[in-house]
């Protein structure tokens, strides 16, 4: 269909428009808002200032993995809010080891660092990696280097930039942080060409999320795994989008057989309700951290601690991985029925879909404002791709109505 057939562009009303306005007069400019104000939310449903229910098909990149306030969330969030939310790792607090340790024991490891961001999780690993590699590795102090895949994303801290190769990013933040080496995404080979005696980690995400939901072949993770054991690099896999449940298991690498030295988590470990970010490994990795070396005045605070328990709790049956994995065929098959027909590729794994927009349709944007319209969110990323990542709590019915509001908004 041509663009001459589009819906009519997203028409704020009043209360939209009033708090709009006030947005862009007092929040630095550094998202670009789909034109919605949400006002309440719960689990797969927000409702905006207008009154509109709508579809959240983008659970806030993930964070929003087990649906807006998902009442056992919001329970061990209200009972800890009555005790104790914040000490400082000046002194223990009795929700953070219990936390760790079932986290540890969620990912098959021995020990969990706590943080409250996924960069801060980034910028953790990054440490661990150079230290280990300085003192268990022995490279020399200052030449620690890194392997990075072209198209990551981990954040927006000044190192983390220095590593991207968004221009969007990068641009104006220099001078960047050096030791890092990139090498195209999904290529195995690359990696073990760039190793060298300085090279301590190899740092990437299994599933390139804000790159438009890029999964690489089958045998890029067991590739790498094999590769950094034999050279004695740390393999260091960002899971803080795609774990946790969102590609039907734990951790993606459980899909690939794969068992990476640190996992970096965050996005849903604080169940949409704090930020909760963690590093996890074993104590041969994570255990070059000393006291001094390292820290966060929030990190692993009661509050975080409490709710991220109950998020590894949730995740113990595999309940919600059996749900990302049901409900992520239902719209994979779905999807893939608009090739053609308004979408050029669509990729899928569990419940996390990038869509291709066909040119003549509109851009990835234009198509998020048509679902906005229809009573779905959505995010665009990089100019044609429509990303979607519904909380995994949504039904049988609600990814029928997904599908067909995305069906309508292609045509
Ligand atoms: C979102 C994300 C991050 C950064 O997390 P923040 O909490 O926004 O700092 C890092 N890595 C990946 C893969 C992400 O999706």
């Amino acid at each position: 269909m041509t663009m001459a057939t589009v819906t009519t562009p997203v028409r704020p009303s009043a209360a939209t428009a009033a708090a709009i306005a006030l947005d862009q007069a007092h929040v630095a400019h550094n998202y670009h808002p789909l034109p919605v104000v949400v006002e309440h939310a719960e689990g797969v449903w927000v409702t905006d200032v207008e009154r509109r229910r709508l579809l959240d098909c983008l659970a806030a990149y993930s964070a929003v993995n087990f649906g807006h306030r998902h009442p056992r969330l919001v329970a061990a969030a209200k009972a800890q809010l009555d005790r104790v939310t914040l000490t400082s790792r000046a002194f223990h607090s009795a929700p953070l080891a219990p936390f760790c340790e079932a986290l540890a024991d969620l990912a098959g490891k021995q020990m969990v660092l706590p943080m409250n961001t996924g960069a801060e999780a980034v910028e953790s690993g990054i440490k661990v990696a150079r230290r280990w590699g300085e003192q268990v590795k022995g490279v020399e102090p200052g030449r620690a280097q890194i392997i990075v895949a072209g198209g990551n994303f981990h954040g927006r801290t000044t190192t983390i930039v220095g590593f991207s190769d968004d221009p969007d990013a990068r641009e104006g933040f220099g001078p960047f942080t050096p030791g890092f080496v990139r090498v195209p995404f999904g290529d195995a080979q690359a990696v073990e060409a760039a190793i060298t005696a300085d090279t301590v980690a190899v740092l990437l995400e299994p599933v390139q999320g804000e790159a438009g939901v890029i999964i690489p072949p089958e045998d890029y993770l067991p590739r790498l795994r094999e590769v950094t054991r034999r050279e004695g690099v740390l393999l260091v896999v960002d899971e803080i989008q795609s774990g946790l449940g969102r590609t039907g298991a734990t951790f993606q690498c459980d899909n690939a057989c794969v068992v990476p030295d640190l996992y970096l988590l965050g996005k849903a470990l604080g169940g949409g309700i704090v930020p909760v970010s963690a590093v996890v490994g074993d104590r041969d990795v994570l255990g070059v951290l000393t006291p001094g070396s390292h820290g966060s005045t929030f990190g692993g605070n009661p509050l975080a601690a409490a709710v991220g328990h109950e998020v590894v709790r949730m995740l113990q049956t595999g309940a919600y991985q059996a749900m990302a994995r049901e409900r992520g065929e239902q719209l994979a098959a779905g999807l893939h029925r608009l090739l053609g027909r308004g979408a050029t590729a669509v990729r899928c794994i569990g419940l996390w879909a990038g869509i291709d927009v066909e040119p003549s349709v509109g851009t990835a944007r234009q198509v998020c404002e048509r679902l906005l319209e229809l009573g779905v969110l959505a995010k665009d990323t990089h100019g044609q791709t429509v990303r979607l990542a519904p909380p995994l709590v949504i039904s049988e019915a609600e990814v029928d109505h997904l599908l067909g509001a995305v069906e309508t908004a292609l045509g």
